[in-house]
């Protein structure tokens, strides 16, 4: 049996006046994906616990078949996992923004996009200051790195009520509510500041003066997290599995249970990705595991960006080119399920993700077709199968 998983990052939405009251998914033609529910069933599935942030790391987490209450640490050890960084079980991993503040105010959550090799410049001054048995900091690309506080022994003072906010959620506010909280704040302002002190006359920063860019003023620190504990999906439904995405974030939680990552040439994690490259990436994975999951960020980047326009051609791009030939390949296969579902709703109206219930759309051996004939919010409405504990499906999908 073979499996594939189709996640339309964010693709669920709600009623456009501009759309004569149609969604996103409605308005677009989906040929391909209304063809999975003919043939097969639709329903939903709420895959964001009420006391967790609709982030995709807790919706993907439940979308795979994990209960995120159980699972989700944080985003930065999922992050450090894509980058093949060892965590132990004691040790820390932060996000670390380089930023720009200026007069208390988040003026920047990039720096005004620093480029990868300032930062890896600004991490290095970091580590060379700080004791390097306890402290790591990592470049990753641009103004996105991370820091890994090792255990050493005890030391790391922060714990599960440790409290930081993104600092994206901060543009143009001040930040003096906003800095860390709870256990181990002390430490994280600590290692802020001392940033700040390294970062005032640094070689970087004089050069983007006179290039009148934005300064890295400091690192901020947040998505704090221990490694998680997770089961392998193969120990815990059994078929192995593959990952195709262009997010690390999804890199890292594939990693975390097991599966291959699987790179395309093309693929951005945006609107203009390789949608055809990503499909025929999928069905070449299919020969060497059971089960390919292929996640496609571009319908929540242009929900973010409020592009309507955008969001219907990257649903269309989606069905065409991945869903449509996956679907074909699958049947000359032999048996086979396939699943298109996004991890949660990002409504164009508010362009952040929400943590409403996701339509979902299942066919293959063993599943009973259904009257319902097309993907969208109000078929999936009326379909019969509802799981209110998202990760609850992967079991009745993998059967
Ligand atoms: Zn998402």
């Amino acid at each position: 049996m073979k499996y594939v998983i189709i996640i339309p990052d964010g693709c669920a939405d709600e009623k456009q006046e501009s759309l004569g009251g149609k969604t996103p998914l409605e308005a677009a033609k989906t040929a391909c994906v209304d063809s999975i529910v003919a043939e097969g069933t639709t329903g939903l599935a709420w895959h964001v616990p009420d006391d967790l942030v609709p982030g995709s790391d807790v919706a993907n987490l439940s979308l795979l078949g994990y209960d995120p209450r159980q699972t989700y640490t944080g985003r930065a050890p999922l992050e450090a996992a894509a980058s093949g960084i060892e965590l132990g079980p004691d040790d820390w991993a932060l996000r670390c923004n380089l930023v720009t503040i200026e007069n208390q105010s988040m003026k920047s959550f990039t720096a005004g996009h620093i480029s990868t090799d300032e930062a890896k410049s600004l991490l290095a001054s970091l580590n060379e200051q700080v004791d390097s048995s306890r402290f790591e900091y990592y470049p990753g690309v641009g103004y996105r790195n991370l820091l890994i506080c090792r255990d050493a022994g005890g030391k790391v003072p922060l714990g599960t009520s440790t409290r930081t906010t993104p600092p994206h959620d901060l543009t143009d506010q001040s930040i003096l509510d906003d800095y860390p909280r709870g256990p181990g704040s002390d430490l994280l302002v600590k290692l802020m500041d001392q940033s700040a002190a390294i970062f005032a006359d640094h070689p970087v920063n004089q050069k983007r003066i006179a290039q009148g860019k934005l300064l890295a003023t400091s690192t901020w620190l947040w998505g704090e997290g221990k490694k998680p504990v997770l089961d392998s999906f193969a120990k815990g439904y059994g078929p192995s599995g593959a990952m195709i995405t262009a997010v690390d974030l999804l890199r890292g939680l594939a990693r975390s249970i097991g599966w291959q990552v699987v790179e395309v040439e093309g693929a951005t994690g945006y609107t203009d990705t390789n949608y055809a490259a990503k499909g025929a990436a999928v069905i070449d994975a299919l020969q060497k595991v059971d089960l390919v999951c292929v996640h496609v960020e571009a319908p929540d980047e242009a929900s973010h960006e409020g592009d309507l326009e955008a969001k219907i051609k990257a649903i269309e791009s989606i069905d065409k080119d991945i869903i449509g030939p996956v679907h074909e390949a699958l049947k000359r296969m032999g048996d086979y399920r396939i699943l298109v579902s996004p991890d949660h709703p990002t409504p164009i109206a508010t362009k952040t993700h929400s943590r409403g219930p996701v339509p979902w759309a299942v066919a293959g051996a063993g599943i009973e077709p259904d009257a319902n004939q097309k993907f969208d919010e109000s078929t999936a409405e009326k379909g019969e199968k509802r799981f209110p504990a998202g990760w609850e499906m992967m079991k009745w999908f993998i059967g």
